[in-house]
């Protein structure tokens, strides 16, 4: 097999560019070369080997050796500079690049094949010795950094002191002497550190290079990535090996980043920044503010330094006719590095650019639109689980605001939160329940963790590609960057704007649309559902098959869901409504009643109140189906937990405290999940059932009297496993309904099924549709029950479980097709053989998971239930599912 592919010159050996092979760095790099733009020439080193180099215990594959001199000698051929070369040496960068992009996951070596030799030779043919001993100690903290694991902090250390002694306050200020002066400083640090000077050898270099690469991507800053962004550990990355060009040869030169659409808005107009004389990290890095790409975005910003099309005219036309070739060849809106030398453009790179689900949303139509793609690659484009994005409140514009200071809108939307400096913390009080904003001066990977248990983030430093911006837009978390009157001093928990200060745990609102950071909490306004949105929703109707219902059982949520697009209910927990603090006290009542008499007193007073509420529910959902369930907690839930509470709630219900305890000892479980619930409290029960079925039909009868619109009712019994308490079940509801129909003089349309959440109801789905005339799976209690996994106890081992590879993601989340995946599909087949018309849903909280629904399309259900917010993400993903 082949390792090492190559790419520039005339030569693009991936043909086309496979990311599983090459990574998506090494993939475009060839894609680009295959093209005819101007990439240094280079080779990557592909996939596989990753993995080899660990199976075989950290060692290369033996003909690795001989493949990478071929790729060194193609580069040579092409710069017609030789590596190791003392008169003119090739310089190369050395990255990785796995198959999605990991940004700043893993390590870079720039300026490799420096030396004491070389670098003299450098300094001669390039005319610039200060350039040379510049990149030869860049080279020399970074290798250090990257691939010796000295620490870093003790060269920037010497760096500081350098400055200082010659009264500089800037980089640019050193000259070449002082840079070969910091060079032998670095080597003596290497010599103090390491034990063994500063590798000589410019293929011992390359090859230190190439297995720190590897070894990034097993880095914990890496793996934590993979596991919040669902990328498989046995990917690999691979390494590209490149020619080195220089953005920092003066004032002719140059190095930027740009997106060929605004990733942020979506809107058609490059964008980016760029840095003169700078080699790429610098723009990253945030160290220097970057200067804008085009002359619109800097005139709209108010900025003074020159935008790039006014300072490199030339370049930036050349640069601009790149981009429209890279959409047209693309099909899609890419991020770009490039790097001008002395005048001359070099692309470094180009891929799919991440981009906010506004802009995602945005970008896909116009490019439907425009002719660049098809409607149904505009559904594809958009990622459902980041319409969570747009679905989310906005700040209410007329909210008084008290702003602190502006800076960049890194990533939209508003969040407010306890101001907290450090990631460590942002996890403990999010894990505690608080909301977070993450307040840093520039965020680094070793944030990942706290970014993302924040609600919004907020750094000093750093422009609209750093990693702040790039890794929040990439979370969907509201981020403003670069807010540089910030004065954060993290050791004392505080942070200066001018006169004013924010201690830890005060609140913040910062709005990533604007960039405004402000005191206190801001009030939100519901977003805009019509635009784009509304467009990419209409398309994704037209193509789905699955219908598309909601969980919920209050008024509010079925008209939220409605406005989202909900086409009926499929799951009314009807425990909800007997929490309320109004009805709680005739539910204990009923709980602690001795006898059926006392039950059916109770159940009397709650009667009236369940019937409201389905009167309005039915109004709201005028028509559509409803799916209704009956009582399903364990009783024990509805009683109090406290000590303290026992008195009260005893006089409220009219027990002495001691009866109260008795009863409650009595009705304790050890498991109440397997326990006394579901039917199993309608079978000891029934008046229970037949009080909740009243009230539907009654709630029914009312609204088809009103409104002439008869509802749909789907009477909905839990937690059935065998046909028999089913059959039990159905009479209690029938008997009801007969007796409402008669009282009300009308009859209405319902149904009876059940919840299939137990094993042995998918194996005997067969007879129990015998019944049931529709089947709703509840994957929740399916996936407990399947997985003899506890819902509530799994938190503690499933993440270990899904960092081992045991699950692929967290079953609770995303269904586990093959275990109860297969049990879905034997109970649908069963169902489907004895009654072939059964309607089948779901209704666990996988109905509202892309890759549960396309699981649900594929076994062929007539519907997903979501909650309120997840359905526009549910109606998109059926879409996708059905493409
Ligand atoms: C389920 O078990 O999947 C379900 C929807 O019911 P609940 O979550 O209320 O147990
Ligand atoms: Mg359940």
């Amino acid at each position: 097999t082949r390792y090492v592919y190559r790419f520039g010159g005339n030569v693009s050996d991936g043909g086309q560019g496979d990311k599983n092979l090459l990574g998506g760095k090494g993939a475009n790099l060839d894609g680009m070369a295959s093209i005819g733009l101007p990439v240094p020439p280079g080779f990557t080193i592909a996939t596989p080997v990753c993995a080899l180099y660990y199976d075989n215990g950290e060692r290369f594959p033996d003909s690795l050796k001989a493949e990478v001199a071929t790729g060194i000698a193609h580069i040579e051929g092409i710069t017609e500079k030789k590596f190791g070369d003392a008169a003119d040496p090739l310089l190369v960068s050395v990255r990785s690049g796995a198959r999605v992009s990991m940004p700043g996951m893993m390590d870079t070596v720039l300026n490799l094949g420096l030396n004491d030799e070389t670098v003299v030779g450098l300094a001669e043919i390039s005319g610039d010795p200060r350039f040379a001993w510049d990149s030869y100690r860049r080279f020399i903290q970074m290798y250090s950094d990257v691939v010796l694991e000295l620490d870093h902090g003790r060269f920037e250390e010497a760096l500081e002191i350098a400055k200082e002694d010659n009264g500089y306050t800037l980089d640019t200020e050193l000259t070449a002497k002082d840079w070969q002066k910091l060079v032998e400083e670095y080597k003596a640090i290497v010599v103090e550190l390491w034990g063994k000077p500063f590798p000589q050898d410019v293929h011992d270099q390359l090859w230190g290079a190439i297995g720190a690469v590897f070894g990034s991507w097993q880095s914990e800053r890496a793996k934590v990535y993979r596991r919040l962004n669902d990328i498989p550990g046995d990917w690999g990355t691979a390494v590209n090996v490149q020619a080195m060009v220089f953005g920092n040869m003066g004032e002719t030169s140059a190095t930027g980043v740009a997106f060929t659409r605004d990733p942020a808005t979506g809107e058609n107009a490059y964008y980016g920044e760029f840095l003169i004389n700078a080699q790429g990290e610098d723009v990253v890095a945030g160290i220097r503010t970057p200067q804008y790409l085009t002359r619109a975005a800097r005139e709209r910003a108010g900025a003074k330094p020159l935008s790039m099309e006014e300072a490199m005219p030339e370049v930036y036309a050349q640069l601009a006719a790149v981009f429209e070739t890279l959409e047209k060849h693309y099909r899609d809106m890419q991020d770009i590095e490039f790097t001008v030398e002395r005048g001359k453009l070099w692309m470094l790179q180009t891929r799919s650019g991440k981009r906010t689900a506004k802009a995602a949303l945005k970008i896909a139509i116009d490019m439907a639109n425009e002719g660049l793609i098809t409607r149904e690659e505009a559904i594809l484009r958009v990622d459902p689980a980041a319409l969570d994005q747009l679905l989310h409140p906005t700040l209410d514009p007329d909210a008084p605001r008290d702003v602190l200071t502006k800076g960049l809108p890194a990533s939209p939307g508003a969040a407010s939160g306890i101001a907290v400096f450090d990631s460590d913390t942002a996890e403990k009080r999010a894990a505690a329940g608080e909301s977070v904003i993450l307040v840093r001066v520039e965020t680094s990977p070793e944030d990942i963790h706290g970014m993302h248990a924040a609600k919004g983030i907020l750094t000093a430093r750093g422009g609209m590609t750093s990693h702040a911006a790039v890794v929040a837009r990439g979370m969907g978390r509201p981020c403003v960057s670069g807010a540089g009157t910030l004065s954060i001093k993290a050791s004392e928990g505080v942070m200066r704007i001018g006169t004013r200060e924010v201690r830890e745990g005060e609140v913040l609102t910062i709005d990533g649309s604007t960039g405004e950071v402000m005191l206190g909490a801001v009030p939100t306004i519901q977003p805009e559902l019509a635009g784009d949105f509304g467009t990419l929703m209409v398309w994704a109707d037209e193509v789905r098959r699955l219908k598309v219902r909601t969980n919920a059982e209050t008024p509010l949520d079925c008209r939220t869901a409605r406005e989202f697009g909900a086409e009926g209910i499929g799951l009314c927990r009807t425990e909800h409504m007997f929490f309320d603090a109004a009805r709680i006290t005739a539910v204990r009542q009923m709980i602690l009643a001795s006898d059926e008499a006392g039950r059916r007193a109770a159940l009397d007073k709650l009667l009236p109140e369940q019937r409201a509420d389905f009167t309005e529910i039915f109004e709201v959902m005028a028509g559509l189906p409803c799916t209704i369930r009956l009582l399903d907690p364990p009783l024990h839930e509805f009683l109090p937990h406290e000590e303290s509470e026992f008195e009260e709630v005893a006089k409220a219900a009219g027990l002495d405290v001691e009866t109260l305890r008795r009863r409650a000892a009595e009705l304790h479980e050890f498991n109440p999940m397997l326990g006394h619930r579901g039917c199993r409290l309608g079978v000891t029960y029934p008046e229970i059932y037949e009080m909740q079925a009243r009230a539907i039909f009654e709630a029914a009868c009312d609204v088809a009297e009103k409104s002439g619109a008869a509802p749909v009712p789907e009477v909905m019994i839990p937690l059935v496993g065998t046909r028999r308490e089913l059959e039990l079940m159905k009479n209690v509801v029938d008997r009801a309904a007969q007796a409402v129909f008669a009282d009300k003089g009308r009859t209405i349309d319902y149904l009876v099924g059940t919840m299939i959440e137990l094993p042995r109801a998918c194996l005997r789905a067969g007879e129990i549709a015998e019944v049931g005339e529709f089947f709703s799976f509840g994957t929740n209690d399916l996936t407990q029950t399947t997985l003899g996994v506890s819902r509530d106890d799994a938190g503690r081992f499933l993440t270990t479980y899904v960092e081992k590879g045991i699950y692929a993601r967290d079953p609770f989340v995303s269904i586990d097709v093959e275990g109860v995946g297969e049990l879905i599909g034997i109970a649908a087949e069963r169902g489907r053989a004895t009654r072939p018309d059964i309607k089948l849903g779901i209704c666990g909280e996988h109905g509202g998971d892309p890759a549960s629904i396309a699981f649900c399309e594929a076994t062929g259900l007539d519907y997903v239930s979501a909650s309120p917010y997840r359905v526009p993400i549910a109606r998109l993903a059926a879409a996708q599912a059905a493409l």
